[in-house]
């Protein structure tokens, strides 16, 4: 048991106050490791609900919708709206430029259509 003399009286501390300043080793009891199951426990549930917390952020901007006859991308009302994606004709050359465009550059050829 140490001792403290740094105060008007003599106080005996508690039995483990100092550990890990000695040169035992640190052999954590039963209260430090249920503690660090509760902290650890608490930081990764923290982690999970910020990470849930993105993805919804993350999916909200796609869960707009525009009104029916008009683009889903840009909004404007059109009559030509592809059956499948609901885009209007200079919405859909651009969709599609960019994943042609997209697969030329992964294939080491630019980001381009020929
Ligand atoms: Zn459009």
């Amino acid at each position: 048991m140490t001792t403290i003399f740094d105060s008007a009286r003599p106080v005996k501390s508690t039995p483990s106050f100092g550990r890990g300043l000695t040169r035992r080793p640190f052999v954590p009891d039963q209260a430090d490791q249920a503690w660090a199951a509760q902290a650890f426990g608490d930081a990764e549930s923290d982690r999970e609900l910020e990470e849930q917390a993105l993805q919804a952020r993350w999916d909200d901007q796609f869960n707009h919708t525009f009104p029916a006859g008009c683009c889903q991308l840009c909004g404007e009302p059109s009559d030509q709206l592809d059956p499948v994606h609901e885009l209007c004709p200079e919405c859909l050359d651009r969709a599609e430029f960019a994943t042609l465009a997209g697969v030329n550059e992964r294939a080491g050829l630019g980001y381009r259509v020929f």
